[in-house]
């Protein structure tokens, strides 16, 4: 189950080209402003502004954060993230707006490009913040609504935008499209693999992520024989495959649900009852909201997390496995999208306890766990690096005061950031997938 090191260092090179790939924004430069003020007018509505005038200054949000944490630099307070928003709200949108119009001054193209460090390489929008704030102000959602207002006013950094724009205009991601998927079913198929890809209807729809079938390969093997395992109706589509969401990750609506949509309509044209998202984090709530939103009536089908599935197959007495033993000591790192956001928690040490492993908690765990630092597309985002290995190096003190003797996951781009850390600092800890422990312990 190790990954070939050689593939995932060239993936890496892939990322740092990035930035090269991508086309120069259509927003004129005298009409950011505009386009940024125009997203924040539509998004404050009365649960935004609330939480905008709610602050108290307690400075526990800091004490959250894994940037300011281990930076200790206060530019990275959680609540200074939205000192941009504020201004536009109290401007704008306050009862006191005459008042504010007068002491403070008007958002500038400058303040924009000065909010993007803040908004997109400093923040994964984890939610750790909003989890101790006493008002409950959700910092993570208002980051997003800056960022929207960012991608508009066409300053989404440059990694990101080449993704989001690959995605927005041909539908694939890192040049992953139909071909290379039926490529991949194809190689598992010559290994004796069943996959069935394109089927008319199916019970069950399940996507991948370009990140599995480029780099994590073990990944989807194993998804395809925990499917066919369980002897269930299932497919994959070739023109909704993708999980991930780079429209989401930017803020970039429009991408954003043309994507959503594409595996909506194509699952409600299947009758599929369920939709199983891959081990990706923000793929999940991509699809369980911002796809709901997207679509704009409930979800005829219901969404799982691929971890979320595999321990209700568990918990079921569907999935059974066979115990690895409790001489392998592992930790598991809760991707925060799938779990301070979903509240997927139980199912994923579930699987774990039925693998029969000695599994160690962090000293921040499950709600208050720390993120990976990858997540909310910085894992794409050529300045980050530096927020990146800052988390890194947190998690890695996490990890190693519970001497496990591996780390597991259920997220492609946590594991990609656990891994880059991993290589930058020769730490020889092995960053494990869940699934993949699943797939080769069937029972
Ligand atoms: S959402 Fe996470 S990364 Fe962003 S400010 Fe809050 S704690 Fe920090
Ligand atoms: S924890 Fe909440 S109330 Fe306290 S400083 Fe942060 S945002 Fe303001």
């Amino acid at each position: 189950m190790a990954i070939d090191m050689n593939v995932f260092r060239g993936f890496a090179e892939q990322i740092k080209m990035l930035p090269q790939m991508a086309r120069p924004t259509d927003c004129p430069d005298n009409e950011r402003v505009k386009h940024a003020k125009a997203i924040f007018s539509t998004k404050i509505d009365a649960s935004n502004a609330t939480q905008l005038e709610s602050c108290v200054h307690c400075g526990l949000c800091a004490e959250a954060c894994q940037f300011y944490i281990q930076t200790e630099d206060p530019e990275l307070t959680p609540i200074h993230k939205l000192d941009l928003l504020k201004r536009y709200y109290r401007r704008e949108k306050a009862p006191l707006r005459w008042l504010h119009r007068l002491i403070e001054p008007d958002i500038t193209e400058a303040d924009l490009e000065a909010t993007q460090h803040l908004v997109y390489e400093s923040c994964t929008e984890c939610g750790r913040c909003g989890l101790v704030c006493p008002m409950g102000i959700d910092i993570a959602a208002m980051v997003h609504v800056t960022r929207e207002g960012l991608a508009h006013a066409g300053l989404i950094p440059a990694g990101l935008r080449a993704v989001e724009q690959e995605q927005g205009s041909r539908g694939t991601v890192f040049g992953v499209g139909p071909d290379q998927l039926r490529q991949a079913a194809d190689e598992l198929r010559a290994k004796g693999h069943e996959v069935p890809i394109d089927k008319d209807k199916a019970d069950v729809l399940v996507l991948t992520s370009t990140i599995d079938v480029l780099l994590f390969k073990d990944a989807l093997e194993a998804t395809v024989k925990v499917m066919n395992h369980l002897g269930l109706d299932w497919t994959i589509h070739s023109c909704a495959f993708e999980g991930a969401n780079f429209g989401l990750l930017s803020g970039y609506s429009e991408v954003q649900k043309s994507a959503s949509e594409r595996i909506t309509s194509q699952a409600i044209a299947l009758g599929a009852r369920m939709v199983i998202v891959p081990e990706c984090g923000h793929a999940y709530p991509a699809l369980r909201w911002a796809g709901a939103n997207a679509h704009g009536a409930p979800l005829p089908f219901e969404v799982m997390a691929l971890s979320e599935f595999l321990g209700r197959e568990v918990m079921a007495g569907r999935l059974q496995l066979n115990p690895i033993g409790a001489d392998k000591h592992v930790t598991y790192h809760d991707p925060c999208k799938i779990g301070r956001h979903g509240g997927v928690f139980d199912e994923p040490r579930a699987v774990l306890q039925a693998l029969g492993v000695d599994m160690r908690e962090m000293p921040s765990n499950r709600t208050a766990n720390f993120c990976c630092g990858g997540g909310a597309g910085l894992f794409v985002m050529e300045k980050a690096e530096p927020m990146r290995n800052a988390a890194f190096d947190l998690k890695r003190q996490q990890v190693e005061a519970t001497g496990a003797g591996s780390v597991v996951t259920a997220c492609g781009s946590c594991r990609i950031n656990l891994m880059a850390g991993a290589g930058r600092t020769q730490w020889s800890t092995p960053i494990e997938s869940l699934v993949e422990l699943v797939g080769a312990n069937l029972k």
